[in-house]
């Protein structure tokens, strides 16, 4: 909607991943005339999966992409996590009466999802265009050298943003010496027992864990996480040999890694303000965090969608940006803090993170600081 009666106000977006086709679809819905600018030459990404909580969920319902972003989904029964000796240390309840709701699908499905949200509403989305900085008067400077002029400009440049570093927002980024290789492969019955083929499992031994995820009918989506030194490990693609001694009850599985596979280290980012004038950061540009909850993606979703919540009708932009961040930055540094957390255990000896998560659980408290994002009910949002 319009703040005063004249032309629909203007948002200039840069990035269109999670974050900034969340905020461009939400703004759009409300009136405003959006445009995002996107550095590669296609909206295309990388092939892995990817977990959406109930959270997120509601986003997506609120945004009205649900039903689409989730077509032949895959609705896991449980998340395990299995030590060394392929025990079970924790059993997740998902899915179930009262439970937080996860599910699992192809990264490709939630971003053309979310590019079709966006033309819907009437978004355009420009590729091969390069954002380099902002001012705090809502001015976009693109590396073909055009300026453009926006009421709102939004940063959701991931995890590298230029946009942000330009307006000097950064309070600190830390790497957690600790990273993934993703990749997908099809799914196939002989790598687990029949029990566990539907279920999401972690599986840890030493400082490596394999994440065995199906994510649609004959998509399995797996991680490979090791320690950023541990050179052999990260190497893509993926060392069978040294993948199987680790994980020989996986042997079937690591035998089928394919020759693809996409490196990331975790990484924590945290910033002095998410805003500053007419310009507002979005995801992983503003919260990076490890993937242990399964939660970026959702806090870039919350978050996005909050951020147009704040500003539709507002008069004073810079305001509405500054109460957006005090309302929604509790929840996100929970979920960054408890993920960090919870890559403590990576470098515990295998009986000693064996017992202590046995014990840990089982604890009823524990488990709802760690489902408190799942169980979040996002502004502008409905239960799923
Ligand atoms: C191993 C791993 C597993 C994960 N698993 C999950 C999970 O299961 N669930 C979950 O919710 N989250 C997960 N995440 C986190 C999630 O992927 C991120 O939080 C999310 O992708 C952030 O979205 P974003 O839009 O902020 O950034 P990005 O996805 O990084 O998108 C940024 C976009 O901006 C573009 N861009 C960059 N620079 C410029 C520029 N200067 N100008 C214009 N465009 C630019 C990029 O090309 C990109 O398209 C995981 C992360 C990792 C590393």
């Amino acid at each position: 909607m319009n703040a005063g009666s004249g032309a629909p106000r203007r948002a200039e977006i840069a990035g269109a991943g999670i974050g900034g086709l969340t905020a461009a679809a939400a703004l759009a819905q409300r009136g405003w005339s959006v445009v995002v600018h996107e550095r590669a030459p296609n909206l295309r990404t990388y092939g892995a999966g990817i977990y959406i909580w109930s959270n997120g969920l509601r986003v997506l319902k609120a945004l009205g992409a649900l039903e689409q972003a989730t077509v032949g989904a895959h609705i896991g029964p449980q998340f395990h996590t299995r030590d060394h000796n392929n025990t079970t240390m924790e059993e997740i309840p998902i899915n179930g009466a009262g439970d937080a709701r996860l599910v699992t699908i192809l990264r490709e499905q939630l971003i053309g999802t979310l590019v079709d949200t966006c033309r819907k509403a009437g978004v355009e989305i420009v590729t091969n265009s390069e954002a380099l900085s902002a001012t705090p008067d809502g001015e976009l400077l693109l590396a073909d050298g055009s300026k453009r002029q926006a009421d709102l400009v939004v940063a959701a440049d991931g995890i590298n943003s230029r946009v942000r570093d330009s307006l000097d927002l950064l309070m600190y980024r830390k790497q957690l010496g600790y990273g993934a290789i993703r990749m997908l492969i099809a799914r196939d019955d002989a790598d687990v027992p029949a029990e566990d083929r539907d279920r999401y499992i972690e599986y840890f031994t030493g400082s490596r864990r394999i994440l065995y995820t199906p994510a649609s009918a004959t998509d399995l989506y797996v991680a490979l996480c090791c320690a950023a030194d541990d050179e052999k490990a990260l190497a893509v693609p993926a060392d069978r040999e040294l993948w199987a001694q680790s994980f020989p009850h996986l042997a079937h599985l690591v035998s089928r890694f394919g020759g693809s596979g996409r490196w990331d280290a975790f990484e924590v980012v945290k910033l002095k303000r998410w805003s500053k004038g007419r310009v507002a950061i979005v995801g992983d540009a503003a919260h990076a965090m490890p993937p242990y909850l399964g939660q970026g993606g959702g806090c870039a979703l919350m978050n996005g969608l909050a951020l147009a919540v704040a500003v539709d009708g507002a008069l004073d932009v810079p305001r509405a940006l500054t109460e957006w961040e005090a309302r929604e930055r509790p929840i996100t540094e929970h979920t960054q803090d408890t993920a960090e957390r919870l890559g403590d255990m990576n470098f515990w000896p295998d009986d000693v993170r064996s017992e202590v998560m046995k014990i840990t659980g089982r604890c009823v408290e524990l488990g709802m600081e760690r489902m408190k994002t799942a169980r979040y009910a996002p502004a502008a949002t409905e239960p799923v």
